[in-house]
Order: C-alpha cells, then structure tokens, then sequence
C-alpha cells in the first residue's frame, strides 16, 4: 500500500485544482488509449502548452498499471530532456485518479497528419526531417534509453516544422548491456528481433537497434507514403518484417535517387548487428549536401553562368505548359506511371478517403496506394474508351 499512501499526500482535487488554477484547458490535439491531450493556455503569461491528462481510474481492474507507466514516461522524460528533437516536459501535476502532464505545444501537428496532407515528401524534406528524428534517437540512446515506439505519430512538429520526438510510454533504461524481450510498439514498425523474441524460446532478445530500423520504416514512408512491408494479411506483413522483404519497384519509386534508397537498405538489415549505427547513417551520403568551392571572382565565368540561370528559368516558366507527353496506349494501359498523373489521382484519393487512413499500422494507407486494376474493371475501362 505504499504506492497509495504516497498518493495520498496531494488528494485528487488538490491536483486537479493546481491544475486548472495555473492552465485553461482548451479544445482536444489527440488521444490515446487512456489519455486526453489538450491545447491550454499558462493564465500567468498567455503562453500555449499541450496537456496530456492520463486518466487513472481507467486502469483495467485498477492495478495501478497506468499509475507506473505514467511514472516512468515521467522519469524517461526528464531523463531525455535538454535537446532539441525532443519534446520539453514543462510541469507535472500528480493525484491518485489523474495526472496531468505539460508540455511546450507543436502547432503543427504529428508528422503522420502531416504526411496525410502532402501524400509524400519531398528527398530535400525527408532530408530535413530524417536527420532531425535520427540526431533526437541518437542523443535518447547517448542517454541509455531505447523509445520502442517511433512512427509519424509519435513525431511532431513545431511552428517552423522541426521535429519533436514524443511518447516515451513505451520507453525503456537499459542497465550496460541488458537485453529486452517483451513485445511492444507498432505493428509495422516492429523490428524482426522484436518479433523474434514473440516466436523463438531462446531468442537473444533487442536492444538500442529496434529504433534504428523503426527510422528505417518512417523514411521510406515518408518518400512514397506507404510503409514498406505491408501486406492486407497481417501475418503476411510479419513474415516480411522478419525477411526483411521489401522494395523499391513501385511507381513512385523510379523517380527517387540512389543515396535515399541505399540508406533505407542500410537501415532496414534484418540482423541488428549488421544494421548501421546512427552515426554512421548520419554521415551517409543522402545526408551530405554538396558544399560550393571558395573560387575566385571571375566576370567571364560569372556571365556564362548568368545566361545559363536565365535560360533555364525560362525552360522552367515553359514547363508548366510543356507537360510529359502522353500517348493513348499508355493512357489506357497504364495512366498511373505518369508522375503529374499520380500526384493528381494520389492527392484526389487521399482529398476523399484521406479520414480512412488509420493511425498505428498504416495499413489502410497502404491499401490508398495499392494501384493494381481489378480485372473485371479494367474491362469496362478498356471497353468505354475504345468506343
Ligand atoms: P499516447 O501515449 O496516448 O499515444 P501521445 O503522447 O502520443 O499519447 O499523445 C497523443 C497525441 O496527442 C499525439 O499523437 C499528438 O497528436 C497529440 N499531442 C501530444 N503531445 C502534443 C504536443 N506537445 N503538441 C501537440 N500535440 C500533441
Ligand atoms: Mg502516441
């Protein structure tokens, strides 16, 4: 009963009093299994925060479960604290049926809605974001803590879109060497040493790693909106994961340079220890930008380069009119090769189903792009416009 008489000291009321006598609760930004985030507003300074409330009472049979999960986020949050990427506790308050945890608000959002909204990034963009979540999981692991459950939902963004990793429910201190070996995260996120602890006896269970290839499933997300090993079945997509089976030979790929794809190789190795470390990824070249030589004033060179710049600005005003040609063939047969084509059907899809998409698995966004044709419709496509 100690956990109680610990409790016991700040009665409910007292909490929540604090609480809402320092912040104004205003309208809902998300919600988990047993928690409530709010947008609120410090009364004292006019300030904006997010508060996530965790209800207690929701404990299945009030075994206090929520009660030490809670703590622990706690404890990893400030464990973590003092980075950039990484979300900012700013307060907590404590009682026996509710906690109320404060943090510095991100506007804009998760980087799942995000991406809901864009369809998919840009390489420059998922440049930028992918080296910001793998900076923030690096200086987490410098801190002896593996997250377990990165995905675009658990990455939000601030006001000028920098990343901000959050959600350390799942979250855990290593001890040197010690190895996990239960069962937690994201289906399609979850590393096949993970997995492997669930269906081999005397699996060696994971460690730091399972993070590494979970960034690996969020960057080819990002580039071609779909997780990599999903499959309508969810056994089917498991035995991927534990194969590593993925690929590259969707549409959207052939427009995608080499660096990106060779680092998505990299990352997602199916044995840990031949996966690259973040600091190695860091260095890869996709995340190398070339740097322009000092030279020195030449009006010769200058002025080439001048007319050069001009003349392609106007191929680039021309563009917009010049669009890839199309033939009838390929518009009747394959329209979805096209890249303007997809991007327009793509972002249509997404304007109309956009709210099937579901949060965690990714799989109904994955089911948005599976763009083979049904026979039968085909038919009638094939049919309606030879008439
Ligand atoms: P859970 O453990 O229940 O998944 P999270 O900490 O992931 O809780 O928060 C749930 C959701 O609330 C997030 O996915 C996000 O949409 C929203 N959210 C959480 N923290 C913030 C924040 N600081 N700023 C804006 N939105 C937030
Ligand atoms: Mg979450």
């Amino acid at each position: 009963m100690a956990k109680e008489e610990e409790y016991d000291k700040l009665p409910d009321k007292d909490a929540a009093k604090e609480f809402y006598a320092k912040y104004e609760p205003k309208e809902i930004l998300g919600r988990g299994i047993s928690s409530t985030v709010r947008r609120c507003i410090e009364k004292e300074t006019g300030k904006e925060f997010a508060a996530k409330i965790i209800d207690l009472s929701s404990d299945g049979v009030n075994d206090g479960s929520n009660l030490e999960s809670t703590k622990q986020e706690v404890d990893i949050l400030r464990h973590v604290a003092g980075h950039p990427y990484i979300i900012e506790l700013q307060d907590v308050f404590e009682s026996s049926t509710f906690i109320f945890l404060v943090f510095e608000l991100c506007k804009n959002g998760e980087l799942f809605d995000y991406l809901t909204t864009v369809v998919t990034l840009s390489e420059k963009k998922t440049r930028y974001i992918m080296r910001q979540v793998l900076e923030g999981v690096e200086h987490i692991h410098s801190r002896n803590v593996v997250h377990r459950d990165l995905k675009p939902e658990n990455i939000l963004l601030d006001d000028n879109l920098n990343v901000k990793i959050t959600d350390f429910g799942f979250a855990k201190l290593l001890n040197g060497e010690e190895r996990l070996h239960d069962l937690c995260g994201t289906p399609g996120y979850l590393a096949p040493e993970t997995l492997r602890c669930n269906m081999i006896e005397d699996a060696p269970g994971y460690s730091f790693e399972v993070d590494i290839w979970a960034c690996g499933v969020i960057m080819y997300t990002l580039l071609v909106g779909c997780p990599p090993f999903w499959h309508r079945k969810q056994m089917v997509m498991l035995r991927n994961i534990m194969e590593g089976k993925f690929s590259f030979s969707s549409p959207e790929w052939a427009d995608i340079s080499e660096p990106p794809k060779d680092l998505i190789r990299k990352l997602l190795v199916v044995d840990p220890k031949q996966r690259i470390s973040i600091k190695d990824a860091l260095k890869h070249p996709f995340f190398q930008t070339v740097k322009l030589q000092q030279r020195e004033f030449n009006a010769k060179r200058k002025f080439q380069w001048a007319i050069l710049v001009i003349r392609a600005m106007i191929r680039i005003q021309r563009l917009r009119y010049t669009p890839e040609p199309l033939s009838l063939d390929t518009a009747r047969s394959d329209p979805y090769r096209l890249k303007l084509i997809r991007k327009i059907v793509d972002g249509c899809a997404f304007r109309v189903y956009g709210h099937w998409v579901k949060k965690g698995e990714g799989q109904n966004r994955a089911a948005l792009f599976e763009n083979t044709q049904k026979t039968e419709l085909k038919h009638i496509y094939v049919t309606n416009l030879s008439r």
